[in-house]
């Protein structure tokens, strides 16, 4: 099993650690103490052994003292002398009941008894030991069996003053002699005899029965060298010491001192117990500890976990403050500032992930999220949300023709715009480029057509721009939910097909309405019918003629494409062109156009007609690096002079990408092309930047042309822009001509060529033909008004 908690493994440590030093100290302890009671046991042993050494010396001395005043007696040495038996005998008795003597012998110097106490027998006999009468025992007495029981035997010479006999005392060797030397000696005592055969009986002991036996038992058993050994007695065990006594008679006697050894131990054995309960006690005491400084380390630990969990689940709210100043407090400190950093950091990047940096308003994915959860409340409470998606008119321009820089600050002024008309719980996001949008909630989503509205007029008024006034409109598309959908990316996109809708009828707002999106697959089927057309022949080009104001000459066409359907019928180019140009299919529609129109001009040339062509070329065109190529190549093919193609461009065409505009232009230049700027009038191009541009020719937008009339600003306006082409040396044409009084204010305003309705409006090559020839005979045919209207009826 594997421990998990720090904290359990810490007290476990601590707690092994010191069970495992306090065993093993208790143990060293125990032996040294064990060993120490054994020396001093042994000890007490050998002080036991020389005490009674010295008490069996003494009572022999006392005895040979005694036996030695028997000796000298005069009486007595008297009878010795006269060999008086009965004398002898009673003096014997008389001495040995004084002296506590078991029994008292006189031996003559022959070696026989001649008195006997002991065994009182008148039968003559040698003494039993008559070794002791030669030589006295080292210790003064020996301890002999005699008269059947064991005495210890002291012998005093009777001098005369030389030896005639000897007296020998004996005291009994008994349980009562054990018992005495046991209170001197504190210890017990026992006698043994060892015959012979080496059978063991014993003469005396102090000990009880049973253990008297036990030592009997152990003594066949006693190590043959060992002065001191252990007798087992059950669970009381003696320890025990053999002193061999003096013996001059056959077999072995031995004194076994001995003490129970539970009593040697009984103190050691209590310090033992106190160890023991001393090192249970601080068993104790270190579990305590651990577990104390174990919750010191691991409480803050456990603390610090947790926070650094509420981080991980992105909480950063509280860091785990842990007030002190060990490895701990500097672990907690720098959590926090960790938490702290992420916390930051994490906010920066949502700042970055839901900001647009430019406007510091919501971005696309943050709108997203905003009304997704929008719809989910508006689910629920059974309330509504309103998305108004914002598209700027003119912005491209803005940013093309006058930089980045100032692009910038427009969408960023759009942004406080905003900020100031929408409601403040509205949601304001830039959705990226120069498209906006607005979520409004509750009761602001049932004003979401006035807030629209309100933005519409605050965008009319100029942004300015280190003073420059800068007019850029919005149009503007409104989605409801629940009405126009039901999840945040079809409201978007509804929004959006509804901004599409609101700029391209100029209206400024308009509320998505399902009918738009059929309009919007019909662009779709577009796409595949418009590849369709070229294949299936659809394609013609109607040609208009370009009018010479001074000469009344038609020396021009300008060539405008014509899609004949074969469901829809005759398409306009305003239809079909933007989607063209959109989806990059233009570039297949020029090369057709400039081959369909080069033939025709050939075609004319072979006929002896000689008109230069105008084509109209897209922003698009300008950034295919091959045109010049592919256009040299037609008309080398057909053989048509350069001169006699002219190219149409607006303005925006150059605006795009003006440095590679620029390029393009020149290169179409050098080939001996006309060039013609477009619909002048619609776009912001500066004088100076024309100036720069190889055309010949200027085009005024029809809207100019078709207002001037009636309005005197506009007419000024034509006439300096006439003024202005004439300047940089260009042909000035006005298109859009409906009427009489067009041509004839044009002509005062000096115009150079006019092209409209009103001479001749887009016609096949066939029906154009035929218009000149009878538009040319009818000037040859009215010289007079040459400078008149003249239409084709
Ligand atoms: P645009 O280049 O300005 O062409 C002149 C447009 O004015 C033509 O419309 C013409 O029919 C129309 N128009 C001529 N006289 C009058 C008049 O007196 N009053 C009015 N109201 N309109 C007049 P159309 O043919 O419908 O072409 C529209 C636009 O489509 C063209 O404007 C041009 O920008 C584009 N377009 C036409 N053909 C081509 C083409 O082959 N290639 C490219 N890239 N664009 C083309
Ligand atoms: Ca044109
Ligand atoms: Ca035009």
């Amino acid at each position: 099993m594997r421990i998990r908690r720090l904290r359990t493994r810490i007290i476990l440590f601590f707690v092994a650690l010191l069970a495992l030093v306090q065993i093993a100290a208790l143990a060293l302890v125990n032996l040294a103490n064990l060993h120490n009671a054994h020396v001093k046991a042994t000890d007490d042993l050998a002080v036991g052994e020389r005490v009674f050494g010295r008490l069996v010396e003494q009572r022999a001395h006392e005895l040979g003292q005694a036996a030695r005043v028997l000796a000298s007696d005069f009486a007595f040495r008297e009878a010795v002398a006269t060999g008086d038996a009965a004398t002898i005998n009673s003096a014997l008795a008389n001495h040995g009941s004084r002296i506590g003597a078991a029994g008292m012998l006189f031996v003559g110097p022959d070696g026989h008894v001649v008195g006997d106490t002991l065994t009182r027998s008148s039968v003559p006999r040698s003494f039993e030991y008559p070794a002791l009468l030669e030589s006295p025992p080292t210790r003064g007495s020996t301890i002999e069996w005699l008269g059947g029981r064991a005495l210890q035997l002291v012998v005093a010479p009777v001098l005369s003053p030389l030896p005639i006999g000897w007296v020998v005392v004996g005291v009994p060797v008994d349980d009562g002699f054990a018992r005495d030397l046991r209170q001197l000696t504190s210890l017990e005592v026992s006698f043994l005899l060892e015959d012979d055969a080496g059978r063991w009986r014993s003469l005396a002991s102090t000990l009880p029965g049973t253990e008297r036996q036990l030592l009997l038992d152990h003594m066949a058993k006693w190590p043959a060298d060992a002065e001191t050994d252990i007798v087992r007695a059950g669970g009381d065990d003696l320890q025990a010491r053999m002193i061999t006594l003096d013996r001059v008679g056959g077999g072995r006697v031995v004194a076994i001192l001995d003490r129970s050894l539970a009593n040697a131990l009984a103190s050691f054995e209590k310090l033992r117990a106190t160890l023991i309960t001393l090192a249970a006690a601080s068993l104790l005491v270190s579990i305590g500890g651990s577990i104390a400084i174990a919750a010191n380390i691991t409480r803050p630990l456990s603390e610090l976990a947790e926070a650094a969990s509420r981080i991980e689940h992105g909480d950063y709210s509280e860091g785990g403050e842990v007030p002190r100043a060990d490895e701990i407090g500097r672990l907690a400190s720098s959590l926090n500032h960790m938490r702290a950093g992420i916390s930051e950091r994490e906010t920066r990047i949502l700042r970055l992930a839901y900001r647009d940096t430019l406007t510091d308003l919501a971005n696309r994915s943050k709108f997203a999220e905003e009304l997704a959860a929008a719809i989910d409340e508006a689910a629920s409470s059974g309330t509504g949300v309103a998305i108004l998606v914002m598209d700027l008119d003119r912005f491209k321009c803005v940013n093309d023709i006058l930089g980045y820089s100032v692009g910038d600050h427009v969408l960023q002024e759009v942004g406080n715009q905003l900020l100031r008309e929408a409601p403040d719980s509205a949601c304001i996001a830039r959705l990226g480029g120069d498209e906006f949008a607005l979520l409004l909630r509750g009761a602001a989503s049932m004003r979401a057509a006035d807030t629209a509205r309100a933005i519409n007029k605050s965008l009319e008024q100029p942004i300015l721009y280190r003073g420059q006034p800068l007019d850029v409109g919005a149009s503007i598309g409104l989605a409801r939910y629940p009405e126009h959908g039901h999840d945040a990316s079809t409201l978007i996109r509804n929004a959006d097909i509804a901004m599409y809708v609101a700029k391209r009828n100029r209206s400024g707002l308009a509320v998505y309405d399902p009918e738009y999106d059929s309009t919007q697959r019909q662009h779709l089927s577009l796409l595949s019918e418009l590849r369709q057309a070229i294949d299936g022949k659809e394609l013609r080009l109607h040609y208009q003629p370009k009018v010479s104001l001074s000469s009344g000459t038609v020396s021009a066409v300008e060539a405008l494409l014509r899609w004949h359907h074969p469901q829809r019928g005759m398409v306009s180019p305003a239809e079909f062109i933007p989607f063209a140009e959109h989806t990059g299919y233009i570039k297949v529609l020029t090369r057709w156009v400039l081959e369909e129109a080069i033939r025709q001009c050939a075609e004319w040339l072979r006929e002896g007609i000689r008109l230069q062509i105008s084509v109209n070329i897209s922003a698009r065109d300008l950034m295919n690096r091959d045109l010049p190529e592919a256009i040299s190549e037609l008309l080398r093919l057909h053989g048509v002079a350069p001169a006699l193609l002219c190219l149409e461009i607006t303005e925006s065409g150059f605006m795009e990408d003006p440095a590679h505009a620029q390029k393009v232009l020149d290169r179409l230049h050098a080939l001996g092309l006309k060039l013609s700027i477009d619909d002048y009038g619609t776009g912001y191009s500066s004088l100076s930047y024309i100036m720069k541009l190889p055309v010949q020719e200027l085009k005024i937008d029809r809207s100019f042309i078709s207002r001037m009339v009636a309005d005197s600003d506009i007419s000024t306006i034509v006439r300096s822009t006439i003024d202005l082409g004439h300047s940089l040396g260009l042909n000035v044409v006005a298109e859009g001509v409906e009427d009489l009084e067009s041509w004839n204010l044009l002509a005062r305003l000096g115009c150079d060529d006019v092209q409209g309705y009103y001479m001749s409006p887009p016609l096949e090559a066939s029906a154009l033909k035929s218009w000149i020839r009878d538009y040319h005979g009818r000037a040859a045919a009215e010289p007079a008004s040459g400078n008149e209207a003249r239409r084709v009826s």
